[in-house]
């Protein structure tokens, strides 16, 4: 029974790292969790407080130090940031969960985003219990606390043999994470922060991965290692399109950019089931202008229907006339609801660039994806794409590191059409059920949820 109105069953303070791929699956999570009875209060950076609506959570802004987001802003100092928001949101953050004390709500237990690992100290400073929120997948975790212990070495020997952590699937150099591969020393300050994730994990209380049972599990006793002790919470995707439990939870409830959603709906609406091909790169976009280039020409002589979310700068660096060439087959929007865009019919396929979040929601709806990783743990997520859930192809780079055009039609096709279209079309419909049950009543995630719950303070009344 998800909604549970009549119960009070304690009080959480859920707090992501203010960007679109961590705050979608934890205001998702706390939104789940409110609709277990718990009590859910967001504490978000002050810039990002309008952007949140979720009829079921209350939010309480604290400080980065910063008066709004710059996070994707090229200048923007990830390393600066980091300490700032540690100093501002440390004290900030102690002072929401302070507020609650003396009422008859106090907070029970602070899930922090791994982002964040101070959240660990704000917890125990205030006496509530703590919970990591890991946005990345379970194999990407177990191998960055690794790296982050010292027990696989850095800088990483580019022949060296698979990494294998028991229970799952083993990577290559090239899927491991780029940021302790190539871009460790261009991204040093995300390499920090990637591995910072794992300097204080093992003392909190519960450790939450955004993945489910069987999706990166595996029946294999080989690998050195065990996999970090976490519970595996997802997918964590608006109930409408999984369970359905959650009345009226259609969307995250947190977008920090207006989604055009009639025009991609009336779009979509004229075009015939599976004949989209639908390209979107995440909140951050950062795809080279080679590359760019490259996607253009390969969406252009795929011949598909294309749906592209693409920023307008990004529009100005298109080849001469493509715009023009492709204007009565191709929409594009700055920003979409892009789980809408993939329930919808007319979808045939999900160019995507492999974050975390659009590579759970391609599998989770169903939708067959071709994968072109750019940067942080993609690689990976495109990996599982092709070679563990054979839901659809991984696009090679070339050796200067672009996918080319002929390579982008290739993947495009081979999801679209044909006999291997309909292999990875049954597979991606084996795993949009498995996804679903997970988060099922009574399904593994489900399950780890209310161990959770259990555990809070609140009483049932
Ligand atoms: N997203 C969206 N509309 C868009 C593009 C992306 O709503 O036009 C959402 C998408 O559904 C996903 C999130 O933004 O939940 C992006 O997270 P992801 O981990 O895939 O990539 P990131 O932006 O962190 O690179």
């Amino acid at each position: 029974m998800a909604e549970a109105e009549n119960k009070h069953r304690g009080h959480v303070v859920v707090m992501p790292y203010p960007v679109q791929g961590h705050l979608n699956p934890m205001i998702q999570f706390a939104k789940r969790l409110a609709s277990k009875g718990v009590r859910a209060t967001v504490a978000t950076t002050s810039y990002t407080v309008s952007s949140i609506s979720a009829a079921s959570l209350a939010v309480e802004p604290i400080s980065d130090g910063f008066e709004f987001c710059r996070i994707a802003d090229p200048s923007f100092s990830v390393e600066l940031h980091c300490e700032s928001f540690k100093q501002h949101g440390s004290e900030t953050l102690t002072r929401v969960i302070e507020k609650f004390k003396s009422t008859d709500s106090p907070v029970d237990c602070l899930v922090y985003d791994s982002f964040l690992p101070w959240g660990l100290d704000v917890a125990r400073g205030t006496g509530v219990s703590a919970a990591a929120f890991f946005t990345n997948n379970l194999t990407v975790c177990s191998v960055l606390s690794r790296f982050s212990s010292g027990e696989f070495p850095l800088p990483v020997d580019p022949n060296a043999a698979p990494f294998r952590i028991r229970g799952l699937p083993p990577l290559n150099v090239d899927d491991l994470p780029s940021f302790v591969t190539r871009h460790r020393l261009s991204h040093p300050a995300h390499r920090q922060m990637l591995l910072g994730q794992f300097t204080n994990h093992e003392n909190a209380d519960w450790l939450f991965v955004n993945s489910f049972q069987g999706l990166e599990t595996q029946d294999d006793e080989s690998g050195d290692s065990e996999a970090i002790r976490a519970k595996l919470i997802g997918p964590m995707i608006p109930s409408a399109y999984l369970d359905g439990r959650i009345k009226g939870d259609k969307g995250y409830g947190a977008s920090l950019w207006k989604p055009l959603s009639k025009e991609c709906m009336d779009w979509l609406e004229s075009k015939p089931s599976q004949s989209v091909a639908f390209v979107s790169f995440g909140s951050f976009a950062n795809v080279t202008d080679k590359q760019l280039r490259e996607i253009a020409f390969g969406l252009k002589e795929s011949n598909f229907y294309i749906l592209w979310v693409i920023k307008d700068a990004q529009i100005e660096k298109l080849p001469d006339g493509f715009v023009e060439s492709v204007k009565d087959r191709a929409l594009m929007v700055s920003w979409c609801n892009q789980l809408e865009v993939l329930a919808h019919d007319a979808v045939g396929c999900f160019l995507t660039h492999c974050g975390w979040n659009s590579t759970l929601e391609g599998l989770s709806l169903g939708v067959p994806m071709v994968g072109m990783p750019q940067w942080s743990d993609q690689q990976c997520d495109a990996k599982f794409i092709e070679q563990v859930w054979k839901v659809g192809y991984r696009a090679k780079e070339d050796v200067e590191g672009v996918v080319k055009r002929e390579e982008i039609v290739r993947c495009l096709k081979g999801v679209m059409e044909g006999e291997s279209s309909v292999k990875i079309r049954e597979s991606s419909m084996e795993w949009k059920e498995l996804a679903k049950k997970a988060m099922s009543e009574g399904g593994s995630s489900d399950l780890r949820i209310e161990e959770f719950v259990r555990t809070l303070g609140g009483t049932e009344k």
